[in-house]
């Protein structure tokens, strides 16, 4: 994995298996709009937050631009008060995703399933009993992995200033 940051930016090279993913992280202080249909207009947004900024840049834009697998959304968590309602229960990123910055979110779903197919084992099929279980002893882990994913956007993919960056240089973290 190659990293590089400027303020609120970094672009990161994750290669493996023979192909290496370009990503493009930016902050931005307000919401986007865009149309998740038109990558063309995905592509431009990418393309004027990077522009101009030095290292491998023009020619990972240039990437994207030729692309025809491009992916764009934002880091977001989903954070619910219960993921059960009735006798529906979510599990994964349904009901806690931890945003790819966790780099955990298939770990979180095996996790919640097997909790709950363990909590439905423990109490025999009653689904009251066992909601109860999956809602209570889960979510001490996806409160740490999301707070985890959190500290690692601020930290250390996407570090804020010059100095949070050099700070991020000096320590051991991927
Ligand atoms: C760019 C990116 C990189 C990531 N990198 C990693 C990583 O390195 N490691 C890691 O562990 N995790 C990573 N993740 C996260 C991981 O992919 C997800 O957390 C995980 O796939 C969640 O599993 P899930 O089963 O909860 O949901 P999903 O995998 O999203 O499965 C939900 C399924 O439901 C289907 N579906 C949706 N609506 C309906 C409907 N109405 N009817 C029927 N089917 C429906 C969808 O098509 C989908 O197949 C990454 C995510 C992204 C976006």
């Amino acid at each position: 994995m190659q990293l590089f940051n400027v303020p609120d930016k970094a672009i990161t090279l994750n290669a493996y298996n023979k192909k290496t993913d370009v990503i493009f992280s930016f902050y931005s202080e307000k919401e986007i709009p865009y149309d998740y249909r038109d990558v063309e207009q995905q592509q431009r947004i990418v393309w004027e937050q990077f522009a101009g900024q030095g290292w491998r840049t023009e020619e990972l834009l240039k990437e994207v631009q030729h692309s025809n697998k491009m992916y764009f959304d934002k880091f977001c968590q989903i954070k619910m008060p219960s993921w059960t309602k009735g006798r529906v229960a979510l599990v994964g990123d349904a009901g806690y995703c931890a945003s790819p910055a966790a780099g955990m979110g298939a770990s979180l779903s095996m996790e919640g399933a097997a909790a709950l197919a363990d909590a439905l084992q423990k109490h025999n099929g009653d689904f009251h009993l066992a909601f109860q279980d999956y809602n209570k002893n889960l979510r001490p882990f996806i409160e740490e992995v999301q707070a985890t994913a959190e500290l690692n956007v601020r930290e250390n993919f996407i570090p804020r200033t010059e100095e949070a960056i050099r700070l991020r240089n000096t320590k051991q973290v991927f």
